[in-house]
């Protein structure tokens, strides 16, 4: 949970630090439990009280900051809206938490000697669920921390904003940004977690030549030409790659696997196809099902089907039936109609790995 509440904030391109606050146990594996960031993190002891830690936090912040952030490790799912909204209304108005409004009628309650009993209806729109993360202009969020010091615990930081009588602006918060608090809570976050599912497309397309071996998901296909390339011209598994990193927004073949880095320069496509499926897995992706076009005049695709699906699904890691694999011509069109190129399209539909 620690981990997808960090990686939500670290996928947010407005995002150029992270302070993660943890127990003071905790703080020296404190790096291995969040693991690996895009923007710099440093891991802090927290305190007694919630703005102890949020203290220390904000205290690690780099000078350079102007907005910060205070969001709840217990809240998974906090969408890139969300941390937009907030980040642009706390600029503009020096604090600012989302929030969601109540669908439930609302009454304050009064505890008598052994039973609890209605003192009033509250108006329902006056009132709303604040989640996080809560942002707020460095400066305000300090003074705020400074004026608060005498208050006993407050539940947010928004709180000690309006202890200091400062305006606390409210945006749209989010339903599925839930504080994941109770074991039910748990099992819900698991389903959301494990529901989510993305799709990517690929295209690959290689010259045909004389004398190059014709490489489909790493299996040599006799034939007279293959494809010019530094690599192996894999179209398959270069289509197929970049649908699997593109279903992850991770990127694409040619950001990861750069042809002008000698170690990618002669690389297998199959090879290339299976670091892919590596790298959505570290981002809590794995494979679905795929769908593979493949674009060739000569030779015919049909019989070589087989052994291209089998040897897909061994590197993707999931069933043979879940890997679909298609031949077609160009009908004599263009240069792939000519025999002179092969292209691929493909698709990939990726689901959250098992928490
Ligand atoms: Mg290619």
């Amino acid at each position: 949970m620690l981990q997808r509440s960090v990686a939500a904030c670290d996928a947010h391109p407005a995002v150029s630090e992270l302070v993660v606050v943890l127990p003071a146990d905790w703080v020296a594996e404190g790096p291995s439990l969040v693991g690996t960031t895009r923007a710099a993190c440093r891991v802090v002891a927290g305190g007694e009280r919630r703005q102890d830690s949020v203290r220390a936090g904000v205290a690690a912040v780099s000078d350079a900051a102007t907005i910060v952030l205070v969001h709840d490790a217990a809240r998974p799912f906090v969408s890139r809206e969300v941390i937009d909204r907030v980040v642009i209304a706390a600029g503009e108005s020096g604090a600012a938490v989302p929030a969601i409004p109540v669908a439930d009628t609302v009454k304050r309650v009064a505890v008598a000697d052994t039973y609890r009993h209605v003192v009033r209806t509250e108006p329902r729109a006056e009132v709303w669920l604040a989640q996080t993360p809560q942002g707020f202009r460095r400066e305000v969020l300090v003074a705020a921390m400074a004026a608060g010091e005498g208050h006993t615990e407050a539940t947010d930081e928004a709180q000690l904003v309006e202890w200091m009588g400062s305006e606390v602006r409210v945006v749209e918060g989010d339903v599925s940004n839930v504080k994941v608090t109770t074991s039910r809570d748990v099992e819900q976050a698991q389903a959301l977690w494990t529901a989510q599912s993305r799709v990517g497309t690929g295209y690959d397309l290689h010259r045909l030549v004389e004398g190059r071996p014709l490489v489909l998901a790493g299996l040599t296909i006799p034939f007279e030409r293959g494809p010019l390339a530094h690599s192996d011209g894999d179209v398959v598994c270069h289509a197929l790659t970049d649908a699997i990193l593109g279903a992850a927004g991770v990127g694409d073949i040619g950001q990861l696997f750069p042809n002008t880095d000698a170690r990618w320069k002669d690389a297998a496509g199959l090879d290339l196809l299976g670091r892919a499926v590596a790298a959505v897995r570290e981002h809590g992706w794995r494979v679905v099902n795929v769908d593979v076009t493949v674009v060739l005049e000569r030779p015919q695709l049909a019989p070589h089907v087989p052994a291209i699906r089998a040897s897909l699904a061994t590197v993707l890691g999931v069933p043979v039936e879940a890997v679909s694999v298609k031949g077609k011509t160009n009908e004599g069109v263009d240069a792939v109609g000519t025999g002179d190129a092969i292209a691929s399209h493909a698709v990939a539909l990726l689901k959250r790995g098992r928490p």
